[in-house]
């Protein structure tokens, strides 16, 4: 059977003459990989399915959220028990108390927790919150961490924008970027001379622990130490950004693996079970300036959906019921990318490849990778040749060299052979194309 988006290519055209570039959300056009994307029509386990009849194993998981993969019967069951509730009511619910205490146990740092709509809003949010405990505007982020896309943040900021090549957006008032100083990921120096210069001026330090928006990159040993001790001299708040490395990198997240405590933390996907949730959290005397516990004002209409609730502690429990859920979910995803790093190494590829928990990343580099200019150096054409090579042969994975992959405990061994002797073919699409060249 031969590869076919007919019907995707027909949808796609008619998806632009009502949405802006056909899609919601601009890495799912493709733009940075080419062609068309697929339509999705359902998805199930570890497996999607599209409008054109392909069926393909999902290393996207919707972006990270699907740890348990897609459709998961119980988490289903659940949700259409709350859905005969009603699914908005604007008041509280005992649901919302479930859930925070879940993640309040799960992540010690958080003692009170906000929910919101998506990781956007909790970045966004979390942000006024430090403004207002320090007293101070300044912000620091690192290069190529991704913080959803509000104006404050959306400087330098990796993931879509870098597979667009929009690494600045137009519409961001100077007036609000000059606030934003952003410095490089695992450059210890860069950030000790920053808080030298402009300590007394920073209200926080935003970090991804784990960066998953310029591809996935590790924290060097003793880095994030080095930031947790620097801010806490000068007075300045930490915030991990643990909306992609919360409930994956472990169920504590990174600030469980790497063993550092910070101020504030943001999460989203995962908690949300695949519905839009978003949330911020920290110390008690930080969050309690939160409206109404305050004067930090912070609304929304929809926070706290009962549904979106739902599939969250419906996730966090079936995820916590088992005893071994990170352990087993990690190993599978050090087999893939075993797997997959063998079958460079037939080709001669020295490629780069990362993991932590059940992200994973491969860098089309012969050279480490541990910040954003690093990540930059690789061969996005040659990865773009692997990704339509997957594609075509039903491996579903993020259409960008900048993305990370997420494995899901229903990925079964079969999917992850499968996945490396597609890897094989691909690769050697890869040479060829390297060849020509
Ligand atoms: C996805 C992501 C966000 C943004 O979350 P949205 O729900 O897409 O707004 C923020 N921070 C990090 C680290 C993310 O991976």
């Amino acid at each position: 059977m031969t590869f076919k988006l007919d019907k995707a290519a027909q949808a796609f055209a008619e998806a632009k003459r009502y949405i802006p570039g056909g899609v919601n959300s601009p890495v799912r056009s493709f733009r940075g990989v080419g062609g068309t994307p697929p339509f999705i029509a359902r998805a199930n386990g570890s497996h999607i399915f599209d409008i054109d009849g392909n069926e393909y194993i999902d290393y996207v998981g919707s972006w990270g959220p699907m740890i348990l993969g897609h459709a998961h019967p119980e988490v289903m069951a659940e949700l259409r028990n709350a859905m005969e509730r009603g699914t908005s009511y604007g008041a509280p619910t005992l649901l919302e108390t479930e859930l925070a205490r879940m993640v309040t146990q799960a992540i010690p740092s958080i003692q009170l927790v906000r929910f919101v709509n998506s990781g956007t809003e909790a970045t966004m949010s979390v942000l006024r919150l430090a403004r207002a405990y320090t007293k101070r505007n300044k912000i620091v982020k690192f290069a190529g961490c991704y913080h959803g896309h509000h104006d404050s943040l959306l400087v330098k900021a990796g993931s879509g924008a870098t597979t667009l090549g929009v690494p600045d957006s137009p519409g961001v008032p100077e007036s609000i970027a000059t606030n934003t100083i952003t410095v490089e990921y695992n450059d210890v120096d860069g950030l000790t001379k920053l808080f030298e210069q402009q300590g007394q001026e920073i209200a926080a330090v935003i970090i991804e622990p784990v960066p998953g928006n310029m591809g996935l990159v590790l924290p060097q040993p003793g880095y994030l130490d080095k930031v947790r001790a620097l801010t806490e001299t000068y007075g300045a708040l930490l915030i991990f950004d643990e909306v992609m490395s919360g409930f994956r990198v472990a169920y504590g997240g990174a600030q469980e693996a790497y063993n550092i405590t910070p101020d504030l933390t943001c999460l989203g996907k995962v908690i949300g079970g695949g519905l839009p949730v978003g949330a911020y959290g920290g110390r008690r005397d930080i969050m309690e300036l939160i409206a109404p516990a305050g004067p930090v004002y912070q609304a929304g209409t929809l926070s706290g959906n009962p549904l979106a609730m739902t599939a969250g502690i419906a996730t966090l429990q079936l995820v916590t019921q088992d005893a071994d859920f990170y352990e087993k979910i990690t190993a599978k995803t050090t087999a893939l990318c075993d797997g997959i790093q063998a079958k460079a190494k037939e080709f001669g590829f020295n490629y780069q490849f990362h993991q932590a928990g059940s992200m994973f990343g491969m860098f089309f580099s012969d050279k480490p990778v541990y910040d954003y200019e690093s990540a930059k150096l690789s061969n996005a054409a040659a990865f773009n040749v692997y990704f339509h090579a997957m594609l075509e042969q039903g491996i579903y994975l993020a259409p960008s060299q900048f993305e990370a992959g997420f494995m899901s405990a229903a990925h079964t061994q079969e999917d992850i052979n499968a996945t490396i002797y597609a890897s094989g073919k691909a690769f050697k699409k890869v040479a060829e194309y390297l060849a020509k060249k």
